[in-house]
């Protein structure tokens, strides 16, 4: 009697060695030796993969492989869509010589759902590898981080003084998706460092302001905008499907909510803030460094929280913070180099110093410590909103 798939695929299965996509994951995370091979069609792939794989199409495999991994003693992981075409493929690889192979037991739609780490392959078309070519030129940025960046949502609370560097550079770099938060409107006294605003604009809301700016700089960029101020109601709303938040709003009831928006739902967060000739920038990861309430649990009492009244700033300090803040973003994105996670670099404009100081995480952090007692966003009112 002729053997029915079922049985086929059993047989295969009892002959080849099996991996679970949760070793895979850890493997990864271990930047353990393997080659992985996807052995799904060209479209399957084109939608993402896992990040590292090799693709060669099941079709041709046998015509391929041995270009794609020489090696035949090297451990070698299959993985399709479910874990069928990945069995088969390797028996096939076995049978060609291959002595390391293992299949994965499911397969990339598992993975997908599991929210595992994926990678788009690079999909630019003419005019974008023109554009980004001096990224592209870079082997840490690519065809494949300018994709990331092209992927990327990154959400900047404040359309002002640290937003207009720090949007402006985003967009040129083609970070694909920015979110803009503010509810103002340009005004004259805004121009002599919110270098997204021109005068041919003042009265007009920031926002659409800025959007004029950046889409004109890079039609890559789609624009989301939210022309309103961060409270405990829009918060989670706001924040949602972003994957950086860049922090240039000065003030303490914002300054809280929005870390403890980013600890609940574990989003990084490009703090920066300015004041007279002096600047710095820090970036929280939550449950990788300390949160803004590991250094300051609470907000001071309203009687000695600083004096509301606006403070002179130099108009260029912004743009070296904004941009500080625009560089942390694209290494987020990208998952290049070290960020600024536990370190506060602050910048002195008039000495022309930069100096570093380390922060520390605290295990009894009332919002990401071991017992934490901060559950629910707080509003707190009576602090002066200057942006
Ligand atoms: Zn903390």
């Amino acid at each position: 009697m002729a053997t029915t798939y079922t049985d086929l695929i059993a047989d295969i299965r009892r002959q080849i060695r099996t991996v679970s996509l949760e070793e895979i994951k850890h493997r990864l995370e271990q930047k353990a030796p393997m080659v992985l091979v996807d052995v799904r069609e060209k479209d399957e792939w084109r939608a993402g993969y896992i990040p590292g794989a090799v693709h060669v199409p099941r079709g041709f495999l046998e015509i391929q492989i041995e270009s794609k991994v020489p090696d035949k003693s090297a451990p070698v992981v299959l993985y399709c869509a479910g874990g069928v075409r990945s069995a088969l493929a390797a028996k096939s690889l076995l049978e060609l010589g291959y002595t390391n192979v293992e299949s994965a037991t499911l397969g990339f739609v598992r993975w997908k759902d599991l929210g595992y780490p994926m990678e788009l392959p690079p999909q630019l078309t003419e005019a974008q590898r023109d554009r980004y070519s001096r990224h592209l030129l870079l082997p840490e940025v690519g065809e494949v981080g300018q994709q990331k960046l092209l992927n990327g949502r990154v959400l900047l609370l404040g359309a002002g003084g640290l937003g207009s560097p720090a949007a402006l550079y985003l967009a040129a770099a083609g970070v694909g998706t920015l979110g803009l938060v503010d509810g103002d409107v340009v005004d004259a006294s805004n121009l002599q460092r919110q270098i997204l605003h021109a005068t041919s604009r003042v009265g007009m809301a920031k926002v659409d302001s800025a959007e004029k700016a950046l889409t004109d700089l890079n039609p890559d960029v789609k624009i989301i905008k939210f022309e309103e101020r961060v409270t405990s109601e829009n918060i989670d709303r706001i924040f949602e499907g972003f994957d950086v938040i860049v922090d240039g709003c000065d003030n303490f009831p914002t300054r809280y909510l929005v870390n403890d928006a980013s600890v609940f739902k574990k989003k990084p967060v490009v703090h920066g803030s300015i004041f007279r000739f002096e600047g710095q920038v820090t970036t929280f990861v939550p449950f990788v460094g300390p949160c803004y309430r590991c250094l300051y649990p609470e907000p001071p009492p309203p009687h000695l929280a600083p004096s509301c009244q606006e403070a002179g700033v130099l108009g260029i300090l912004p743009g070296i913070i904004g941009v500080l803040q625009a560089t942390e973003a694209v290494k987020i994105l990208l998952g290049k180099g070290d960020l600024l996670t536990g370190r506060l670099l602050t910048y002195d404009s008039l000495r022309m110093k930069f100096r570093e100081l380390k922060l520390r995480r605290d295990k009894s952090c009332p919002a990401c410590g071991e017992s934490p007692t901060i559950t629910s966003y707080i509003d707190y009112e009576g602090f002066c909103n200057i942006g």
